[in-house]
């Protein structure tokens, strides 16, 4: 077998010292276990949380053991009922080549409906977020201003698709001109802003925005959310997604306080974590499948190949190399 161990809990950016590569014997399966190979595996902002020991809604990274994270694989020998040679499964096994499983710990997905890779993105964790952060805290009216940082990753690709689908004028900030075209010319947003080319980003997002913001969808914190936060309509919703551009600082983020922006504009702001709404998957699956289908929704992949590849490609997320998805392949199925 072949695993990606945590070596070091990083400060500051992830490096080559962060992550271990080992050589092992696949376990022996037991009687009502699976072996999977694994094909796909997720690299997610989140993870880098993880890698430090820090209280969160989602337990530490151990050192010296497999980075855990979403994949999907195939079963390659089952000693279980349930599953069968060839079956592709999801779960949470992370970074490592083959691994076995008890029954209960992953669930089929089915080859037919759609490619397995929508699992871990649209159809799956991010999309999921995507749905339940813009449509329950978001909560966009038709005509509505939305504003969506980190807007051609994962998650803000679907959110700025579905605000489109209710109706809203939506806005996606986003790092590169090929992103901002992607935005505008495929996924039809209203407007793009690339954060790192303006000199102004006030200035663009008054632009962009003629009648203000009423939802800002953040993934990404820093001074990109403080300038948007410059322009909240009153009663402005704001989910707060993720804070990407803080997740390498060694040191607290200190920006302005917004406590007065959101008295002045009766604006909310909510985190909250995909996790919240488990009782509610089935649902945001479904209609997420369902626009799909309809060709009112579409996705990007960008899918890296070679288990060595792993870290590196994780680094990717944090240097914007990604448009939509960001996964590893490691297998052949
Ligand atoms: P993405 O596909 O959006 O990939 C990350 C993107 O972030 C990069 O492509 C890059 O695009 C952008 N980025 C990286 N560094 C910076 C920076 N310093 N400033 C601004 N943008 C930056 O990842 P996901 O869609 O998986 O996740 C998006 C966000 O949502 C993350 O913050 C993540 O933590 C959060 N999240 C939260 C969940 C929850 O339950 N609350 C669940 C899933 C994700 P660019 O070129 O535009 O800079």
């Amino acid at each position: 077998n072949q695993q990606i161990l945590l070596a070091e809990r990083p400060k500051g950016m992830p490096d080559s010292n962060t992550f271990k590569f080992v050589k092992n014997d696949v376990e022996d399966v037991k009687e009502g276990q699976i072996l999977i190979k694994t094909l796909y595996v997720s690299v997610d902002p989140y993870m880098r949380g993880r890698m430090v020991n820090a209280e969160s809604y989602i337990e530490p990274f151990k050192v010296n053991e497999v980075i855990e994270g979403g994949s999907i694989g195939e079963v390659i020998e089952s000693k279980s009922d349930q599953f069968k040679q060839g079956d592709v499964v999801i779960g949470m096994f992370g970074w490592q080549l083959y691994y076995v499983a008890g029954e209960n710990e992953v669930r089929q997905i089915d080859p037919s409906i759609a490619p397995i890779t929508t699992h871990l993105g649209i159809l799956g964790m991010t999309g999921l977020t995507a749905y339940f952060g813009l449509f329950d805290i978001g909560k966009p009216k038709e005509g509505e201003t939305v504003v969506i940082s980190g807007a051609a990753g994962s998650v803000g690709s679907t959110v700025g698709q579905i605000a489109k689908i209710k109706g809203a004028r939506v806005v996606g900030i986003a790092g590169s001109d090929e992103k901002i075209s992607y935005l505008k010319d495929e996924l039809n947003f209203d407007e793009g802003i690339n954060y790192r080319t303006t000199d102004n980003i006030e200035a663009d997002l008054q632009w962009a925005c003629p009648y203000g913001v009423d939802v800002y969808f953040d993934n990404v914190g820093g001074e990109i959310s403080d300038a948007v936060m410059t322009q909240l309509n009153t009663y402005a919703r704001m989910p707060i997604c993720g804070a990407i551009s803080t997740y390498n600082q060694e040191e607290p983020d200190i920006g302005p306080r917004v406590q007065q922006t959101l008295i002045k504009k009766s604006a909310l702001m909510q985190g909250f974590t995909v996790g919240n709404y488990s009782d509610r998957f089935k649902e945001g699956a479904q209609y997420l499948g369902q626009w799909l289908q309809e060709g009112k929704l579409t996705y990007r992949e960008t899918i890296r190949e070679g288990f060595e590849n792993i870290p590196d490609a994780f680094l990717d997320l944090f240097r914007g190399k990604n448009i939509g998805k960001l996964l590893v392949k490691v297998s052949e199925r």
